[in-house]
């Protein structure tokens, strides 16, 4: 491709020809209580932890993904996506949903095995998560629609088995206060994403297999993982 015909990475919007161009995605960590224990973790004393994809990662609408190098434990992780419309410093949590454009489904896939030795020498997580296609995200649907959902089912599926069956309503950082919280560490703009963290039944996916999600009265996704 020539250089100057690279386009930006850009998501469909669900009732419109428009469509949504990505900035940065954020991913939170650790946000589901029960998701902090099956890796190991204690839930209550964990604060908000941070990373980043790159915009380019986003696979959209979900679809044909390959399997990444250098790992042999590729994970899914389904999560609810915030698209932001509007960015800013220092946003306070009472005001955060008006910077949400709307909200979409996202698969967080993670190279597990690099996480866990990232994880032993202290090391960073990038390798784990930033990588070709680690970011398949479904349509958005915009808050005007669909409005801003705090509770409902969130849930994955692997070959039609159901792995990952939890509610919205059991994050440990709600979305306003992780927009809140992020905005102190960063300026948001316009066309970030936040992924906000997965519950537990995370598990190992190969090629061949299919993986399907969705939360309830956002959305739903499908990918396929070929070799
Ligand atoms: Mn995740």
């Amino acid at each position: 491709m020539d250089l100057f015909d690279i386009p930006n990475p850009k998501l469909p919007i669900l009732g419109s020809d428009k469509r949504f161009p990505v900035h940065r995605i954020y991913c939170i960590g650790r946000n589901y209580a029960d998701h902090v224990r099956e890796m190991g973790g204690e839930p209550d004393r964990v604060p908000p932890v941070y990373f980043l994809k790159p915009a380019d990662s986003i696979v959209p609408g979900g679809g044909e993904v390959s399997y990444p190098p250098r790992t042999g434990d590729l994970h899914y992780e389904m999560e609810l996506v915030v698209a932001l419309g509007e960015g800013g410093r220092d946003i306070r949590a009472e005001d955060a949903l008006q910077h949400v454009f709307g909200y979409a489904v996202g698969v967080d896939l993670t190279r597990r095995d690099l996480q866990a030795a990232a994880k032993t020498t202290s090391g960073p997580w990038d390798t784990a998560k930033s990588f070709e296609q680690a970011a398949p995200v479904s349509a958005i649907r915009p808050a005007t629609d669909g409005g801003h959902p705090t509770v409902g089912r969130i849930w994955a599926a692997v070959n039609g088995d159901t792995r990952q069956d939890a509610d919205l309503g059991d994050m440990i950082w709600k979305v306003p206060e992780a927009i809140a919280d992020l905005s102190t560490l960063y300026e948001l703009r316009a066309g970030d994403l936040l992924f906000t963290g997965t519950p537990a039944g995370v598990g190992a996916i190969v090629p061949g297999d299919r993986l399907d999600g969705g939360v309830a009265g956002v959305g739903e996704i499908s990918i396929s993982i070929i070799s």
